[in-house]
């Protein structure tokens, strides 16, 4: 049986002056960023009834390495979460504007198949916590707390060692992790059609976003079929 398709938001890049575009971008299920004459830019992101992140926006914002968001009290935005992106993780954020440009629409709905995929598991940095070690002992596998296993940093990192290839060596060569059941929290935290996901698709499998790199050169030469105002 296939897993289901993920339905993603889709990025698009507004003018400051276009903020009611881009909160109606944002109800409607999309991520928008807010860029202004200095290129400084904004993420303007939708929340839950409860005022959380959805899961895909958490994701997002933890790409950028942020957590905080400040929500919008007035104005067409009202009620969205706004987070100024920091000048490192622009061109991150543009890039993700710029890919979208090829799908329409405010979300966009990916054939994403864990079980075919696995590319997040190549040059994983999964690191290890207590939870994690204490999970492995209690199913009885204390050898992948071992050398063998594990890398430990000076800076009291714990990390599960890769494969020569890159590849984490839990991979089974059906795809799957072997240790599924009992993988680390940060594997369980991995969220399909996330940025995250996306950017290990890119590396891992040369897909941009599940199209192949002269598919979507040859997209961008073609122009976009949409943009953002
Ligand atoms: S990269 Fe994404 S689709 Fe592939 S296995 Fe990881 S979470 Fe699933
Ligand atoms: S432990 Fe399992 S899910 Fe995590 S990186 Fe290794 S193979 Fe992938």
């Amino acid at each position: 049986m296939s897993a289901p398709p993920v339905e993603r938001p889709v990025w698009r890049r507004f003018r400051p002056r276009r903020l009611s575009r881009a909160a109606a971008h944002v109800r409607a299920g999309g991520f928008a960023a807010i860029v202004d004459d200095r290129d400084s830019v904004q993420i303007l992101l939708g929340l839950t009834e409860a005022g959380k992140l959805t899961e895909l926006g958490l994701c997002a914002l933890l790409t950028l390495e942020q957590r905080r968001f400040q929500r919008v009290k007035t104005g067409p935005a009202a009620g969205l979460a706004l987070v100024r992106v920091r000048p490192r993780f622009r061109p991150a954020v543009l890039d993700w504007c710029a890919r979208d440009t090829l799908y329409e629409g405010p979300t966009r709905t990916m054939p994403l198949d864990c079980t075919t995929c696995a590319a997040c598991c190549h040059g994983a940095d999964v690191r290890l916590d207590a939870h994690d070690l204490a999970r492995f002992r209690a199913a009885g596998r204390r050898d992948l707390a071992g050398r063998a296993y594990v890398k430990r940093s000076r800076d009291g990192r714990v990390t599960l060692r890769l494969a020569d290839d890159g590849r984490c060596q839990l991979l089974g060569p059906d795809k799957r992790c072997t240790i599924y059941e009992i993988r680390p929290g940060d594997c369980r935290a991995f969220v399909a059609g996330s940025e995250a996901c996306l950017s290990a698709r890119r590396e891992t499998l040369g897909l941009r976003d599940g199209a192949a790199w002269d598919e979507i050169l040859e997209a961008f030469d073609r122009g976009p079929r949409t943009r953002g105002p």
